[in-house]
Order: C-alpha cells, then sequence, then structure tokens
C-alpha cells in the first residue's frame, strides 16, 4: 500500500525522537514534509511524536491533502493567521515538555516567533534528523530513481543525434530539457549545464549563446525529474569536432578515475575512500590540483542530498544509498572533463544504474 510507506518512515522517525527524549519534531522544510507524507505541496509544516502528528497547512491544499495523505490529521489554518501562530497554538494544546526544531531549514525568525508563541516550552534545534533517513531509499524510491534515469537518457539519446554545429548551449539545454519531458519528466532535476570547450572548465557553467562549432568537444551536465519528485544527475563529454591528443588523454584519466571509484562502492565502505580510489588516479597523472570538488553526493527528492563522497567525507556506505560519481578535471582556458553516473549502494556491492556509453570512441559523435 501506498500510504504504508509513509507511514513506516514516520514510525522510525518517531523512535529516533524517544531516543534523543524529545516529545516532538516540527519539520519546516517542505521536502522532509513530502517524505514524511506524500504531501507534495508546499507552504505546510508537520508536527511529529508519539503523542500526535499533524499537519498544518492552509485552506488552499485541501483537497490535495485529502488525496495524498488521507491518513494523517490536518489543521487548516485560515489565511489570517500565519503558520507560526497557527502552529503556536496547536502546541500551546498539545504542551510537550520538549520541542525539536529543524535548525537547517527555521529561520531565525521563525525561532523567534515560535519562542514567543510557546513561551515555556523547551526548543531544541536539531540538525540532519529526516535528512540521515532520507539518505537510504527504500524500493519504491529506488524505482522512481530508475524511472528518472531512464527519462533522462533517454532525453539525451534524442539532443545527442540533433547536435548540430550552429546549435547553441541554450538552445541545446532547452531541447534537452523538453525531450526528457516528452519521455514522461515533470521537469528537468535541476538547470542543465552545457558548456562547449573552455567554457566546460566551469564545473558550475551556465548555458549561453555560444554555439557547438566554437570548439571541438562539449560537456553535459543533466538530469530528469519523476512526478513524485525523484531526480536523477548525468554529466558526458562529446566530441563534436576534431580528436585532440590532449583531451583524449584527459579523458581516459578521467575515466579510469571514475571507474575505480565506482569500483570501492559496496557497503561498510567509506566517503572518504571512495573519494580517494577515484582521486589518487588523477593526482598520479598529474592533475590533482585540476579535480577541486568531491567525488559524489546522494540524490533523491534533492539533487544534493546526504551521502558525500569527499576527501573528509565520514559517510558509511548501506545498501539502499543512491550516489554519485564524478570525478572532473578541469584546465582554465581550455575546458574540462566530467564523467557522472548514478550508482545505488546494494548488499553485496553496488549497480550502476546509468547506462549512456562513456567509452572514449563512443564519445565521438563527428
Ligand atoms: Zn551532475
Ligand atoms: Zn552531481
Amino acid at each position: 500500500m501506498k500510504l504504508e510507506r509513509f507511514a513506516k518512515r514516520r514510525r522510525k522517525l518517531i523512535r529516533s525522537l524517544k531516543q534523543l527524549g524529545v516529545d516532538a519534531l516540527l519539520v519546516t522544510d517542505f521536502t522532509n514534509v513530502t517524505y514524511l507524507t506524500g504531501f507534495s505541496g508546499d507552504d505546510s509544516f508537520l508536527l511529529i511524536g508519539p503523542q500526535q502528528t499533524v499537519l498544518i497547512s492552509d485552506s488552499r491544499y485541501t483537497i490535495q491533502i485529502g488525496e495524498e495523505c488521507p491518513d494523517i490529521d490536518a489543521h487548516f489554518r485560515s489565511n489570517r493567521v500565519p503558520i507560526m501562530e497557527a502552529t503556536g497554538k496547536l502546541l500551546r494544546k498539545a504542551k510537550p515538555s520538549k520541542l525539536a526544531v529543524e535548525s537547517d531549514s527555521l529561520t531565525v525568525a521563525e525561532f523567534e516567533e515560535l519562542s514567543k508563541q510557546t513561551k515555556s516550552l523547551e526548543i531544541v534545534p536539531l540538525s540532519g534528523l529526516v535528512e540521515t533517513l532520507r539518505e537510504i531509499k527504500d524500493s519504491t524510491e529506488i524505482a522512481s530513481i530508475r524511472e528518472a534515469v531512464r527519462m533522462a537518457e533517454q532525453g539525451f539519446a534524442v539532443i545527442r543525434a540533433s547536435l548540430v554545429g550552429r546549435m547553441s548551449e541554450l538552445e541545446a539545454a532547452h531541447e534537452l530539457e523538453h525531450s526528457m519531458r516528452k519521455f514522461g519528466a515533470t521537469r528537468a532535476g535541476f538547470d542543465p549545464i552545457v558548456a562547449v570547450g573552455a567554457r566546460a572548465a566551469l564545473p558550475h557553467a551556465h548555458p549561453s549563446k555560444v554555439t557547438m562549432e566554437t570548439d571541438d568537444f562539449v560537456l553535459f551536465d543533466w538530469g530528469a525529474e519523476t512526478a513524485d519528485g525523484y531526480r536523477s544527475d548525468l554529466t558526458r563529454v562529446l566530441v563534436t569536432g576534431k580528436i585532440s591528443t590532449k583531451l583524449e588523454k584527459i579523458y581516459r584519466v578521467v575515466l579510469k578515475a571514475q571507474l575505480r571509484g565506482i569500483k570501492a562502492i559496496r557497503p561498510g565502505a567509506k566517503g572518504c575512500d571512495v573519494d580517494k580510489a577515484a582521486r589518487s588516479v588523477i593526482e598520479k597523472a598529474g592533475y590533482g590540483k585540476r579535480f577541486g570538488h568531491g567525488l559524489g553526493h546522494g540524490i533523491g527528492l534533492k539533487i544534493h542530498e546526504g551521502g558525500r563522497f569527499s576527501p573528509t567525507s565520514e559517510t558509511v556506505l548501506k545498501p539502499g544509498m543512491v550516489m554519485t560519481v564524478e570525478p572532473g578535471i578541469y584546465i582554465p582556458g581550455w575546458g574540462g572533463v566530467r564523467i557522472e553516473d548514478d550508482i545505488l549502494v546494494t548488499h553485496d556491492g553496488h549497480e550502476v544504474l546509468t547506462s549512456v556509453p562513456k567509452e572514449f570512441e563512443q564519445a565521438v559523435i563527428r
């Protein structure tokens, strides 16, 4: 049953609240609210604890909440009552002695208002409680991410086949997004990066009017979002012009590093060790200083979720995590190569969810 998976997540959270000795948690991060209830709208908080769980929303969402999470008690405030005032009223009635709040999402102004509303209540800021639960995906979440991967890959196949020299980065980004939607995506998982030649040296380049024929290669970093909010995240470099030995050399180093990183993924492996497996390949090739970011991140309802691959990462991999592996080499004035795939941690190792070809020969399209 669809609703049961949300109930299961709430039970898990309530167990950890009990362990922490708090009576309730005020969930103010809308993505966390979605994760715990299935409600996909905004502007709503979830008050959750062993005594009661209530979704604090407003009349715009009455029908939607009835459809998406009929198993949850909802309080619909009128539009004359601000959400913190409505929350304060509920808390004065429920009288928890210790309330946890999400310190990564509650603003200072909201915190002050909440304190004013609930005077004697002890408020403890907590960080990453729901986010930690979100790191481990259940079977329905994994199915959604697979769907997001499929839509991204089908969309990319279309743009790969239709790239022409006079096409600009902006046009390519638009076409890519358009074709992902044709294959069922609600939207792009994030604004696609399309970066020709030297512009690919910027890991987060914004698409511009620069055209494909300006240089010999182009970097795409893109993903799709499913109807239930799950995302994919891939990067490929396509060779659109002549093949330079420099490009081929750098490409092969990045690919080798990426494959080493992926190979290191298994339950119990540490995030810093996976990072090192890949990074050492790039360092040995002499490009250590040209790889300035972490190796990867978790994906899910957000494009960057808990779980990190970086030199300092304390992440310990567990089955059900879905992580990107995306080493890169960036040379100012020349360009950059990054290759990114999405990897599921399984009970006995890992599964690569993405399947866009990535051998150098397969990157050459002209
Ligand atoms: Zn990416
Ligand atoms: Zn990424």
